[in-house]
């Protein structure tokens, strides 16, 4: 018998008892006759307390040994509150070694001296220590709960094929080449979508699927080049029915996994959300919007800003630190450009200002007045071309809020930003490619602007975006042949490339397809907004490294000449 408990449930209750526990030595104090060591499972970590003389031990020992003790349960002199187990420690009368170890690379502890890359390269190590391993868990809690409330509300898991051919959701695709078909490829799928629509065609009223999606992207710490996302799909839904119903799972997952009541999401236009926030996918936990100018400075005559094609500023109301002078004003030369300038509104009511010719007492007064600012208020402004300032004052407005401490981690607000362009202009190709994918439903209102305006057609898209992070995207689908051929020609795809790329789904077409529509959330980036924001890698067991690599198992690596041979490439 290896333990009659585990190393995190023995307590007070159980002083005296006769007990065994395994575990991973963590800590070894050594006091001449007394040992205390610190033995860790996947429950908890127990003192032990033994006397050389009590046991025979004719062994050494080292961190992350692995022992077998047997003791008796005692109240111990000096309690650790802070952990379930910090007011018992075991007397030991017997201590069998079930494995030596190596000297770990580095402190398997709560707090650790590890870099990123030596615990990537030491995940299993690095998997026995408590953060790692509770990300886990919570991870494991997330996807079970995920099951639940979609299962309870009829929606069918359905796994979907990851050998295929082409994915349509932009990226790159990773390509597996066949042993038996020469010259013939496999792609990994980017995700489910063809097929979820194609179970919808199939009469399944709802899919969901926990699923692993592939991306040969460039590297970026936020990203993983295989990720799993929450994929989902209805049947006879409109965007409303979708918003509504996956508002209700965000909020259920937040109840469950956080104990947090989160508040009814917001709903915008990309539009309005490049409009007030320079970005489509905005931070409100300081719901600090653009006030645009362009009016004012008009009417005002202001000279520099009045030819501008845009002029926008926003307000700090109440600024605790508007008077942190050497901190702020480092802070506002590091964000300074031509076209961005600042007032400040000190308590004792006195006025400074950038410094740029055009700006005098009046004309921030002018300002001053029109955002009703009061003292302790701050106002930053920015002008210029349209895209760009808005662009530029929007990243801006990111940095203001974390010089402010305006971005707490513990505070989330979602919202869905909606109505996303269909279409975009690529340089490269001098193509029109889909802003989310081919599938995708334009507005009906919108579709006559097809021959003229192609980027001006909204389509039925919708990104759910929390503390500025998007967390999920989707749309309403195409369910009608010709729009989808339509949609097709605009991407420039010729008749043979439809037949060869999808000639299996737009047949499928011509059986009944109904009115469908889903979303994919991120599972990976769910849980790392639900833990603050932290690193996407703690979340996931055996994460690649921000070059797309494997350290630890070393891949992508070179096949052998013979491997690639079977493979009919050389
Ligand atoms: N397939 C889409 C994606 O992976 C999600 C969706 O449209 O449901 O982003």
């Amino acid at each position: 018998m290896y333990r009659t408990h585990n190393c995190g449930e023995l307590s007070r209750k159980d002083i005296g008892k006769e007990v065994i526990l395994s575990g991973w030595i963590q800590k070894i104090r050594n006091l001449g006759s007394l040992f205390f060591i610190d033995i860790r499972d996947y429950f908890g970590v127990t003192q032990l307390i033994f006397s050389k003389k009590s046991v025979n031990k004719n062994f050494f020992l080292g961190k992350e040994f692995l022992i077998k003790v047997k003791g008796k349960v005692i109240e111990r002199f000096s309690k650790n509150y802070n952990i379930p187990t910090g007011e018992i420690e075991i007397s030991v009368s017997h201590i069998d070694l079930l494995n030596s170890s190596l000297s770990p690379p580095f402190t398997i502890e709560n707090k650790t001296d590890g870099n990123e890359e030596i615990r990537m390269l030491y995940r299993y190590l690095d998997i026995r220590r408590d953060p790692i391993k509770n990300n886990l868990i919570l991870r494991h809690n997330l996807a079970l709960e995920t099951r639940n409330f979609l299962s309870k509300n009829g929606f069918l898991e359905i796994e979907t094929p990851v050998l295929i051919n082409y994915t349509p959701e932009g990226a790159r695709s990773f390509v597996v080449p066949s042993r038996t078909h020469i010259n013939k490829f496999y792609t990994l799928a980017q995700s489910p979508q063809l097929f979820k629509q194609l179970l919808m065609i199939g009469g399944i009223d709802k899919y969901f699927q926990i699923v692993k999606c592939f991306r040969d992207e460039d590297s970026r710490s936020d990203r993983q080049i295989e990720f799993t996302q929450i994929d989902c799909e209805m049947s006879f839904v409109e965007v409303h029915d979708v918003l509504t119903f996956f508002e209700h799972f965000i909020k259920h997952i937040f109840k469950i996994i956080k104990n947090i009541q989160l508040d009814p999401f917001p709903c915008i236009s990309y539009y309005d959300a490049i409009k007030m926030y320079g970005t489509d996918s905005p931070d409100i936990r300081f719901d600090i919007p653009f006030v645009e100018l362009n009016d004012l400075v008009q009417k005002q005559d202001i000279n520099l800003l009045k030819i501008q094609e845009l002029v926008i500023g926003i307000k700090i109301k109440k600024c605790y630190n508007i008077h942190e002078n050497d901190k702020m004003n480092c802070f506002l030369k590091k964000i300074e450009n031509k076209n961005f300038f600042w007032i400040k509104y000190l308590y004792d009511r006195t006025l400074l200002y950038s410094d740029q010719n055009f700006l005098n007492k009046e004309i921030i007064k002018i300002f001053i007045k029109y955002f009703e600012a009061n003292p302790g208020d701050l106002l930053f402004f920015s002008y210029g071309k349209k895209r760009k300032t808005r662009e530029e004052f929007g990243k801006i407005r990111l940095k203001i809020a974390d010089f402010l401490n305006l971005r707490n981690s513990k505070i989330f607000k979602p919202l869905w930003i909606k109505d996303l362009p269909l279409l975009e202009w690529e340089e490269k190709s001098k193509k029109y490619k889909s802003v989310h994918h081919p599938f995708t439903s334009p507005k009906e209102e919108d579709i006559h602007l097809l021959e003229k305006h192609p980027k001006k057609i909204r389509s039925k898209s919708y990104d759910l975006i929390i503390n500025g992070i998007e967390i999920g995207s989707g749309s309403i689908r195409i369910h009608n042949k010709n729009v989808q051929n339509l949609i097709f020609k605009h991407l420039g795809l010729s008749k043979k490339e439809i037949e060869s790329r999808f000639g299996f789904f737009v047949k499928a077409f011509e059986y009944g397809i109904p009115p469908h529509g889903g979303i994919a959330f991120g599972l990976d980036r769910l849980i790392n907004i639900l833990e603050g924001n932290q690193n996407i890698k703690n979340f996931i067991a055996f994460p690649k490294n921000n070059y797309g690599k494997d350290i630890m198992i070393n891949a992508p690596s070179f096949l052998e000449k013979e491997k690639l041979k079977e493979l009919h490439l050389r």
